[in-house]
């Protein structure tokens, strides 16, 4: 077997440090919390002379910011903003294993791979320079990305602020400026109880939701299909859960169901509301009630696609344009904060979360060598 080359080293000690969500599995220290990995990186850092700080997000739970200053006068700002907490598995799954070309175990893909390039890169640049002349760069490690972005929504509240910001994901290499947003709704019918055996003396929340069902699976959609954003094409809706009733001989005076609304730039949760009362009420349905699910807003990212350093790292990674992706990132807290921010990294997302997750070595070599060409570009 090939000796690993430096990135792929550190991807195998970064997997061989658990780092899952905590708010996924309580009362596991062992497995869970960002910390091993921060401090791994922290340490690694300090040796070669980078400066270290730590933001506090969450009890126990830190992002990590290390800094690279330029030869002079600070004008620009990049960060490299990729997560350091990955989704559960068991304990086997972090000893990570290398077959064909390929390393598993959990996070090889989303997104240590992606950890792994950026920190390399970064710690090149401390190493061997030459470092820019006006532009700081800064790693930032984000914690809780899985689960409700409180480490990018950190830095976005709290700065710093950059020129710059690139979320680390496993988009196949590919640089991501627009992802959709992410609306979670829930709709609820109203009834009135009675007995099963006298069910004409109620109103059942089952069967008023019916009809509602029957719009969002037959009529929604083609709303859905007239709106389009080049990059991402249409919104999309997905009937995620629905509970009402209690028992057979009950008339149900509630029914509830729960939806996964994705959206395009433009679209808000209040005009997605609004078009959805408008549509039913045209239909002559009787309006469910609405309320959201999830409070913190997951807006779309749309970052212009002809700022500079958007073009330079495109340069860097060898492509023309960049891609659309329909899934939740990093970048649109950090976009949100006033850093237009990118999406990039190794692997691919149908192996993320899977239970059989790897990332291709090459790839990451190859994420190694786009982010150093990025930094070494930077004036
Ligand atoms: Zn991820």
């Amino acid at each position: 077997m090939p000796r690993l080359t430096a990135v792929n080293r550190l991807l195998r000690e970064l997997v061989a440090r658990p780092s899952i969500n905590p708010t996924f599995l309580p009362g596991q220290p062992e497995l869970t919390g960002e910390e091993r990995v921060a401090e791994f990186l922290a340490e690694t850092a300090r040796s070669a002379g980078i400066e270290v700080r730590r933001q506090a997000v969450l009890p126990g739970r830190k992002n990590l910011i290390a800094r690279i200053s330029p030869s002079g006068k600070v004008r620009e700002r990049i960060m490299l903003t990729p997560h350091m907490d990955v989704v559960p598995a068991p304990g086997s799954a972090f000893r990570p294993k290398i077959r064909n070309g390929r390393m598993y175990g959990r996070g090889t893909c989303d997104t240590k791979g992606s950890v792994s390039a950026f920190f390399s890169a970064f710690l090149d640049l401390a190493r061997k320079g030459p470092l820019p002349r006006e532009t700081e760069i800064l790693f930032v490690g984000l914690v809780d990305e899985e689960f409700g972005q409180a480490g990018s929504r950190r830095l976005a509240e709290k700065g710093p602020v950059g020129d710059l910001a690139v979320a680390g994901e496993p988009t196949g290499l590919k640089v991501v400026s627009s992802h959709k947003g992410n609306l979670w709704l829930r709709l609820k019918t109203q009834g009135k109880s009675a007995h099963g055996s006298t069910p004409q003396h109620g109103r059942n929340a089952i069967a008023a939701m019916g009809p509602v069902l029957d719009f969002l699976f037959d009529e929604y959609p083609k709303i859905l299909a007239r709106k389009s954003h080049p990059l991402l094409g249409s919104p999309t809706l997905s009937v995620g859960k629905i509970i009402g009733g209690t028992q057979p001989n009950v008339v149900p005076d509630e029914c509830t169901i729960d939806l996964d609304r994705r959206t395009i730039p433009g679209e808000s949760e209040a005009s997605v509301k609004k078009e959805m009362v408008k549509a039913l009420k045209a239909k002559g349905i009787a309006s469910p009630s609405f309320c959201l699910s999830r409070s913190v807003p997951c807006l779309p990212l749309d970052t212009d696609p002809d700022l500079p350093l958007v073009r330079s790292f495109l340069r860097a990674a060898g492509k023309r344009k960049p891609t659309g992706v329909p899934y939740f990132t990093d970048a649109s807290p950090i976009a949100t904060g006033g850093t237009p921010a990118l999406v990039f990294g190794p692997g691919n997302i149908a192996q993320a979360h899977s239970d059989d997750e790897w990332v291709e070595l090459e790839q990451v070599e190859r994420a190694h060598a786009i982010v150093s060409r990025f930094l070494g570009s930077l004036s």
